[in-house]
């Protein structure tokens, strides 16, 4: 799967292809070739909607999270083609730009997404619940800890607000 590939199933690639075209004018053409081709890999993460990815300093694909609601999708796909066009077209390409600086919003903009940093999805936030696991009990006030991976347990813990001895499971 490409940008292109899942922004055509999304109707949105015809659209982006105009706004990089208003936005960049002659350079556009190169930087519509290198953004068509860019790899989409689906990202297991529940706490990230997307990322945008970088290997050495070169361009390597743009995770998503596939859980997300349809209209989240395209903002998450819009936010870090944003990232991908802001890289494209950095002179420097090595020394990437603040990651949602002015560049970037210039061009999220441009995409018609919001400039706000990162996003929500309710779709994703009960995902994250979903695979919460009881990890541990606070053996003073029975006060339960829930989180995605197991604690350690070869350390000791202590419940904060209680001082109480934590129990791991
Ligand atoms: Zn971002
Ligand atoms: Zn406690």
């Amino acid at each position: 799967m490409t940008v292109a590939s899942l922004a055509q199933e999304l109707g949105l690639w015809e659209e982006i292809c105009e706004n990089i075209h208003c936005f960049s004018g002659r350079k556009s053409r190169r930087l519509i070739d290198r953004l068509a081709t860019l790899p989409i890999q689906r990202s297991r993460a529940t706490r990230r909607l997307g990322s945008y990815v970088t290997r050495n300093g070169r361009p390597f694909c743009i995770r998503l999270q596939f859980a997300q609601e349809p209209e989240n999708l395209k903002q998450t796909l819009l936010h870090e083609i944003a990232h991908a066009c802001d890289h494209f077209s950095t002179r420097f390409a090595i020394r990437f730009r603040r990651a949602h600086g002015p560049s970037w919003q210039a061009w999220a903009k441009a995409l018609g997404t919001s400039v706000k940093s990162c996003g929500r999805s309710e779709a994703l936030d009960q995902l994250h619940r979903q695979r919460l696991k009881l990890v541990a009990v606070c053996q003073n006030c029975g006060a339960e800890f829930h989180r995605v991976r197991r604690l350690n347990q070869g350390r000791k813990y202590v419940h904060p607000s209680c001082g109480g001895p934590l129990r791991l499971l």
